[in-house]
């Protein structure tokens, strides 16, 4: 099959590969139909250690149930299904606790021998667990909605919870990457009904506006900071939903947090030190965040995909084929795409 391959900064290639098969009774393998390009795997992209081998890429997906193994009872051949980009059993004692990211016969997709989904097919371990069956047909409007539950939406939705969010709150969202418009949309469906969005692309925040921001913070750093509090009365927001994963974004979500309020983090924090002394202490905040426990979400937010209630999918900008997922990571790296859709099959 074919498959996305990364050998160093800005070397993506899609090549030749073994099928993937089945390896434990637990396993599925799943033809994919839709996969995309995530920011995160943009952190690679720049700075990944050159690898002779490549390393496989992708852990977003949706498809179609080829092959179960003996003990895969809840999908069966020829289901239309979504993956949550990590797999887990969801029943050991951690994943009933609702952190499936640390599930304890779990992993992630396209890491430690596992195939990405930016390919033909994968193999699901876990599948039980990691694989929810969608009512739809193969070729729904739909899908490219049904798509963001793998990650995108789950981990803006993981961010509003983990914040805290309720119609009582007011937020900020860091960031104007898919992550942060979703997180924007989620707040917004939780209820809140102040929700500042800084970003600095236009057309990034204008979708943000359309998915629930009241204000746009175009201003960063200290400027940024200061006209967010000047918008929130000079206390700065109960929640702030940091989407970037970079320091400077973290020090603004220090600036811009209320007394007594939450930094809630899903971008992938790309530093290992940070202020936790009495800029954080001295003003009752709290600091959480972390990998998005996807499947721990999924029952709740796919009826309102299924409705419309909710249109997630709108965050894909283009759509390729796999053959040109390079072309996906350069308009990605260079901002032309906001994020790219990759028509399998
Ligand atoms: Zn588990």
């Amino acid at each position: 099959m074919r498959a996305t391959l990364m050998y160093g900064p800005g070397d993506v290639r899609v090549i030749d590969v073994p099928d993937p098969v089945l390896q434990q009774p637990t396993d599925a393998v799943v033809r994919v139909v839709r996969s995309c390009v995530c920011g995160s795997d943009l952190h690679p992209y720049h700075s990944m250690t050159p690898e002779g081998t490549g390393a496989p890429m992708g852990h977003e997906f949706l498809g179609v149930v080829e092959e179960i193994g003996a003990d895969v009872t809840t999908v069966t051949r020829g289901d239309l299904v979504v993956a949550s980009f990590a797999w887990q059993d969801n029943t050991c004692d951690l994943c009933r606790e609702g952190v499936q990211t640390s599930c304890r016969h779990g992993g992630f997709f396209a890491m430690n021998g596992i195939g990405g989904g930016q390919a033909e097919a994968v193999r699901v371990p876990q599948a039980d667990g990691t694989l929810v069956r969608l009512p739809v047909a193969e070729d729904a409007a739909l899908l490219p909605s049904l798509l963001t539950l793998a990650d995108v939406l789950a981990t803006g939705h993981h961010a509003a919870v983990r914040g805290r969010v309720t119609a009582r709150t007011t937020v900020t969202v860091i960031g104007d990457g898919a992550v942060g418009l979703l997180a924007v949309l989620a707040a917004r469906r939780l209820g809140a009904e102040r929700i500042i969005l800084m970003g600095r692309h236009k057309a990034r925040t204008d979708l943000g506006l359309e998915f629930g921001a009241t204000d746009v913070v175009a201003a960063r750093g200290e400027e940024g900071i200061a006209r967010v509090r000047e918008l929130t009365g000079g206390d700065g927001t109960h929640a702030v939903l940091e989407c970037v994963g970079h320091r400077p974004a973290y020090e603004q979500a220090l600036g811009v947090v209320r007394a007594g309020g939450v930094i809630s983090r899903v971008g992938v924090p790309q530093y290992a030190d940070g202020d936790v002394g009495w800029r954080l202490f001295g003003r009752n905040l709290t600091l959480t965040g972390g990998p998005a426990p996807v499947r721990n979400y999924i029952e709740e937010l796919l009826p309102d995909v299924l409705d419309g209630t909710i249109d997630p999918g709108r965050v894909f900008d283009r759509t390729l084929g796999l053959e040109e997922i390079p072309d996906a990571y350069r308009a990605m790296d260079d901002r032309s795409a906001l994020k790219v859709l990759i028509r399998v099959y």
